[in-house]
């Protein structure tokens, strides 16, 4: 196979990074500094939420997102089948019981119709869940306001897993406002819509939320004196209150993050731009595009298209492979991964996400993608299909 020329994703690093990263290393702060706390003001600003806790991954976020929400043994996690494995593992770090809810057909994202017939199933059957996990797939937001009325109706509470959407709006609200979700979680790994390197971030609305994030996120470890469970020994003292771990960013990311949130828009801007001209040139093909709601604006971490043949998706993902392009597959349906499999999970639980993930392809998309690249993704692929 040939070297993949043009990737599936890739990160967009100019000189104005480079200068940000070298400046920290200049400074006394590498971590723990306070490139930290400005990196969590500007990303809760730009999305419109009163906290934020970065992390050292999107991963370590969804899992103090269900401690802080009080997931734990016996409390159940719900999530969507067509996601990246963390947004189900969140809930069994904490030694949930996970469960999916098949996704829509048009937007591959949780299906508001299915989590309600589900609910008021689980609510005669006294098994609710604790919390949802719900998903913005590729950059589109899920149907949050309806989401958010019918959990709200049973009690259960929402972590957003925002991985893919930061940017992304739903009935004109950016995602991570916390209108419609308790926690949402930003992934800042370099496929991503901007990237630290590796990070993540959690951003409530909640100030026990948040302290509790930020507690957990630091081995449980309190300092501050006013939340102290003994009296304090002097200067020096701290009081480890719960089980917590190190899942820190450094000033070195949250400072590369900080660079890189300067051209937040631009980024979004040269995703939807792209994601128009995939439209247009690929309208005849036979291909199924990515459908938006007329509610969602999508921030296009993905372009994920449906090949018209389940059978030919192999030989359409080799054939552009071979030609340099670094197409994916997102995603493997999770309850269909050999540990979820183990848990119970068969072929034909999630129809929808399976039918889905048979003719799923990822085609390239990222802000620096140029429009002769994207010709020759069009071109390659229109070619194969013609096989
Ligand atoms: C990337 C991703 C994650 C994990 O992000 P990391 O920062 O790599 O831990 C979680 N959920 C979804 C949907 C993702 O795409």
């Amino acid at each position: 196979m040939r070297e993949v020329v043009i990737p599936y994703a890739r990160q967009s690093i100019d000189e104005t990074d480079v200068a940000a990263v070298v400046e920290v290393l200049h400074s006394d702060w590498l971590t723990q500094g306070p490139a930290i706390e400005r990196f969590e003001r500007v990303v809760a600003d730009y999305v419109g939420a009163r906290y934020a806790c970065a992390v050292s991954n999107a991963t370590a976020a969804l899992h103090l997102a269900c401690l802080a929400l009080g997931v734990e043994p016996g409390k159940r996690v719900w999530t969507s089948p067509n996601t990246f494995l963390a947004s189900a593992n969140c809930g069994l770090y904490c030694g949930a019981q996970v469960d999916f809810v098949d996704v829509d057909p048009r937007t591959y994202n949780l299906s508001a119709e299915q989590l309600e017939v589900r609910l008021a199933r689980a609510a005669r059957e006294n098994r609710l869940p604790h919390v949802l996990v719900t998903v913005d797939f590729a950059g589109q937001p899920c149907e949050a306001d309806r989401i958010a009325e019918l959990c709200r109706r049973y009690g259960v509470l929402i972590i957003d897993d925002a991985s893919h959407a930061i940017g992304a709006t739903w009935k004109g609200e950016r995602v991570g406002s916390g209108r419609w979700a308790d926690i949402t979680v930003f992934s800042f790994h370099p496929v991503k819509i901007l990237t630290t390197g590796e990070g993540g971030i959690a951003l409530t609305n909640d100030a026990g939320l948040h302290r509790r994030l930020a507690t957990l996120r630091t081995h449980g470890m309190v300092r501050d004196a006013q939340h102290m469970e003994r009296p304090e020994e002097g200067a020096w003292y701290y009081e480890q209150q719960a089980l917590g771990f190190n899942y820190r960013m450094s000033d070195i990311q949250a400072a590369l993050g900080l660079s890189q949130m300067r051209r937040i828009d631009a980024f979004l801007a040269a995703r939807r731009r792209l994601a128009a001209r995939y439209d247009q040139l690929l309208a005849d093909s036979g291909v199924t595009l990515p459908w938006q709601h007329p509610d969602a604006q999508s921030s296009y971490h993905l372009y994920p298209v449906q090949l018209p043949d389940a059978a030919r998706r192999r030989a359409v993902f080799d054939g552009l492979r071979a030609a340099g392009i670094g197409v994916q597959v997102h995603y493997i349906p999770v309850h269909l991964q050999p540990y979820y499999r183990r848990l119970g999970f068969k072929e034909g639980d999630f129809p929808v996400a399976e039918a889905y993930y048979a003719r799923a392809l990822s085609l390239p998309m990222y802000a620096t993608l140029t429009d002769a690249q994207q010709d020759f993704v069009v071109e390659q692929l229109l070619r194969l299909l013609r096989l």
